[in-house]
Formats: C-alpha cells, structure tokens, sequence
C-alpha cells in the first residue's frame, strides 16, 4: 500500500484556521478506510517566517517539497508584507519551478447552497493557465516618482505554453464527455498576445473535432457568467483572465467561502499544490468564522489527483450534505456557526456515508 506524503503550508490568516479543517478530514478518512495511508509535514513558511527571517521560505525550500507526493496550502497575504513579496516569494516560485502550469478552478453549484442560480446546473471548471501569461516579472518603470513615470508590464505568451494548456482542456473536456471549451481572448485589443493565444488554442482544437471550441472577448464572456453560467463546460483562459474569472464563477455559485483549486503538474515530475480560489481573509482572520469548505474541497481535489476519486467523492457528497441540512452555516452563507463548528458536521456526515457504504455491503 502506498502511504501518501503530504506536504501542509498553512501560510497566513485564516490558512491555518481552515487547513486545520482539511487536515482533520483526510485524518479521519485514514482511520475510516484501511486502503487509505496519509502522512503530513507541516511547513510554517507564512508572513510571520518572513518577519522573523527576512524570506518567506528557506533556500532548500523546493528541494524539501520536491519529495513530497503533494502540497496542501492554505492561503498567504498579511498587511505586515508587501503581497508581492508573499505571493512572489512563496506561491509563485512553486507554481513556476514545479511546472504547475495548469491551475484548475471547479465552478459548480453544490446542493443547498443560498444564492440566486439555485435552481439551475452550474457545473463547470475553468482552466486557467497558470506559468506565464501576464503574471511575469519582465518590464520596468521609467523616471520612478516623477510626472512622466512610464511602467511597462510585459505579457509572455508563447505558442508550446498555449497549446499545453489547450491541450490540457480539450482532454479534459473529453474525459468528461462535455461537448464545449470556451477560450477567454481579447485579440480585438490586446493584438499581439491574444491573437498567438487564439492561434495556438485553435490549432489544438483541431484534434478534438467532436469538441465545439468557441472564442469569447473576456468582457463580454464575465457578463456570460453572470447572465448563463448554466451552459459553460469547459472554459480555457491565460492567467490574468483565469484569475478573475474564477473568483467570479465562485461568486455565482455560492461565494470564495466554496471554491476549490489545484495547480497541476500534468507530467507528474514535480508535485502538485492545492488551495482555496480565496485568500488570507484578514477582515475574519482569528474570529473562527472562515468558511472551511473551500480548503477541504481542495483536499478532495487532491485526494482525485492521487488517484482516491472513490474518497474525493465520498468528501463532496458529506459537504452538499451539510449544506442540504442548512444547520450548520458559516456567516458567509448566512448563518452563525464557527469554522470548527462546519468542519466537524462534514466529519460526522463522512462518518454517516461511510456507515451506510458499510452497511450496504453486510
Ligand atoms: P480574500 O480572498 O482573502 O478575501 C476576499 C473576501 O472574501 C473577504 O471579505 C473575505 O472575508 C472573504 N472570504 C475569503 N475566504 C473566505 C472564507 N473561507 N470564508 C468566508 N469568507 C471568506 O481576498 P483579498 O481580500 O483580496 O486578499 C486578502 C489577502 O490575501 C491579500 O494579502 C492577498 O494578496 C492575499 N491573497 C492570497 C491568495 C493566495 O494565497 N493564493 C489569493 C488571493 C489573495
Ligand atoms: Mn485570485
């Protein structure tokens, strides 16, 4: 039996609060099933690291991650640092080195959760492209603090990352048997970049011919998501776009609080990391209140990528069954309970699956 290395970065503010959460699921799922080994490091690499060693990780930091089987990270961002120096320091250098190129965002509707597109099917990812784009370190500012101050913020798109990502949600599209991706462009404006990006996303799209690609200007397909985001399936954007588009597909179906990510690494030489779409929440930070579902939805993502999608599955169903008996809600879903609180009802609802699996089977 292979025992699952986990690599734990709670990061900063409400990280750990929910992290904890996940933490405690994937402990339970190892006691509940004896086919199921998993093991934790916890790393404390987080604003405060910073504040202590003027660095947010160790130098040997992706040396000691690059032994584990997967990253579970919670989230990072504290107004002590400058979140370039967060984000820049800490997540980029391991999206980046560990050629996570993919960063895919589940927008679906769960079962009982308040919001206005309650009773329509919401259900689907976005694949976002997650090493180059327009989250680059390449340009400059000319003339710093004076009138004429110029800054000049390259995008890197190039022709073999387009296609990765391409490639990437066609396939996907086709395991899953959905009929649509939707490219997010913008080469009507952006004449350079997009129109590569349209290129290379229509060149691939060539060897999917059951697959309807079609091309939305970025603007008008965030009104897309707001309007009917009941008809995307599959929706492929370079990383800027990605971005925003992912935290609006969360705010259509229920909020930050339940939306889950993974950052893939395809080929599988270097570990994947997983996270909530959210950050470090500071407005909530320390009050116990953090919605925990995100975080733990992202463990089950992780447990899909390992190979468990029996135990992601089983991890979805316990939360749309928290959720479906409204008692237990976090403020953000409009009721009162605490973090702890919504963590433990999704244990004890894994609990009652797993008993009626047991019972099914006498
Ligand atoms: P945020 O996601 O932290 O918060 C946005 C809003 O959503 C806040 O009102 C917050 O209270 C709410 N929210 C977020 N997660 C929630 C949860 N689990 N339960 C209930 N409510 C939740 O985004 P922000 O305010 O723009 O950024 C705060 C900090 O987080 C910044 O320092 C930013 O750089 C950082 N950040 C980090 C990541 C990351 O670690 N990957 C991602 C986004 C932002
Ligand atoms: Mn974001």
């Amino acid at each position: 039996m292979t025992t699952h290395k986990i690599a734990v970065i709670p990061g900063d503010g409400i990280g750990p609060e929910v992290v904890n959460e996940a933490v405690k699921v994937l402990e339970l799922l190892k006691k509940l099933d004896p086919s199921f080994e998993i093991e934790f490091e916890t790393f404390d690499w987080s604003s405060e690291y910073y504040l202590r060693h003027g660095k947010m990780m160790p130098e040997d930091a992706l040396d000691t991650l690059k032994k584990y089987d997967a990253i579970l990270f919670g989230a990072i961002g504290d107004k002590r640092v400058p979140d370039d120096v967060t984000i820049w320091e800490l997540i980029m250098p391991i999206r980046k080195n560990f050629k996570q190129y993919i960063n895919l965002r589940p927008v679906k509707l769960l079962k009982g959760v308040p919001c206005r597109y309650m009773d329509e099917n919401i259900d689907f990812v976005i694949v976002r492209e997650n090493a180059e784009g327009e989250y680059s370190n390449s340009g400059g500012r000319l003339y710093p603090g004076m009138e004429q101050e110029i800054a000049v913020q390259n995008t890197i798109i190039t022709r073999t990352g387009t296609k990765k990502v391409a490639r990437f949600a066609f396939e996907y599209a086709k395991r899953q048997g959905k009929r649509t991706v939707t490219s997010a462009t913008k080469s009507n404006a952006i004449i350079h970049s997009m129109k590569l990006w349209d290129e290379a996303v229509n060149e691939v799209g060539k060897d999917f011919p059951a697959i309807h690609l079609q091309s939305y200007y970025i603007d008008a397909l965030a009104a897309y998501f707001v309007l009917r985001p009941g008809d995307f399936e599959v929706v492929v954007a370079s990383n800027l776009f990605g971005d925003i588009l992912s935290d609006l597909g969360s705010a259509v179906v229920g909020g930050l609080g339940l939306s889950p990510s993974a950052n893939l690494n395809p080929e599988g030489d270097f570990p994947s990391m997983f996270e909530p779409v959210h950050g470090s929440a500071p407005d909530i930070a320390g009050k116990g209140i953090a919605n925990p579902i995100a975080q733990i939805w992202s463990a089950a993502l992780m447990l899909e990528h390992l190979g468990r999608e029996d135990l992601a599955a089983v991890i979805l169903d316990a939360i749309e069954q928290v959720l479906v008996q409204k008692e237990v809600r976090t403020p953000d879903l409009g009721g009162s309970s605490t973090t702890s609180e919504m963590g433990s009802s999704i244990r004890a609802a894994i609990q009652q699956l797993q008993f009626v699996k047991e019972g099914r089977s006498r």
